[in-house]
């Protein structure tokens, strides 16, 4: 994938045939599609296209092509499927937990959208965008990044007073970072040392004495992978709380 210089040019070679408004900054765009490749940055500018030539515009404006992004990234709107008030207002509180946590915490990128109109197999979602193309990710910023995966669920205890299975694509994200945090990032109290991790252990490759790890190792590994995302939820709901 090009880097945030190489977007920008993309973006202008891609753009010579197509009518953009003269408000657009390539700069921004650029900045904005960090991990986007060439054919991302041509599919989201044709997709921008069809939806001002849809919406009867003669020039592609941000509009469009905030929505091309998000079309790349999350697959396209579905505004037919049938939605129930009640599926409606659990969705856009469990986003809003998302997105309140993500604008509190320091080390989240910024919020770029939010919504509760289905796209992709997400019932709403909250999408954040990285300011730039920084390749470090930091103990800080995984923290920060479960607490905020955290907040979907942490919204619907507070707010319906009842948790959803909705939350499972979260959960799920975020017990596979604090696994990795403990066995290959070395980011827990059992310091940095690589107890592999399942798919290599299925390979059968040697990592010497950590190939398998024994049933003591694995208690301790679980008892991390705990720590960390019980902190990170006292945290999305002392926070929430806070911000109700
Ligand atoms: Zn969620």
């Amino acid at each position: 994938a090009p880097d945030v210089r190489g977007r920008e040019a993309i973006f202008k070679v891609h753009a010579r045939n197509k009518p953009i408004s003269p408000e657009i900054n390539f700069k921004n765009l650029a900045r904005m599609t960090a991990g986007f490749t060439g054919a991302d940055i041509a599919n989201l500018l044709n997709e921008a296209a069809i939806l001002a030539a849809r919406a009867g515009r003669k020039v592609i404006i941000m509009k469009d092509l905030y929505e091309g992004i998000n079309k790349v990234l999350m697959g396209p709107q579905k505004k037919s499927r049938l939605v129930t008030e009640s599926d409606k207002r659990i969705t856009a509180y469990h986003e809003a937990g998302h997105a309140i946590l993500a604008k509190l915490l320091p080390h989240c990128d910024p919020v770029q959208e939010v919504s509760i109109i289905p796209r992709g197999q997400a019932a709403g979602y909250t999408m954040t965008r990285p300011e730039n193309d920084n390749s470090h990710e930091s103990k800080n910023k995984w923290l920060d990044y479960i607490t905020m995966a955290l907040g979907g669920r942490v919204a619907e205890e507070i707010v319906i007073e009842d948790v959803c299975t909705g939350a499972s694509g979260d959960i799920k994200q975020l017990t596979q970072i604090a696994k990795a945090m403990v066995t290959e990032w070395g980011m827990s109290d059992l310091g940095p040392i690589f107890y592999g991790s399942d798919h290599e252990v299925f390979v059968g490759r040697d990592f010497g004495s950590h190939s398998a790890n024994s049933e003591e190792v694995q208690a301790k590994i679980d008892e991390q992978i705990s720590k960390i995302v019980e902190s990170c939820l006292e945290r999305a709901r002392n926070l929430l709380g806070q911000h109700k």
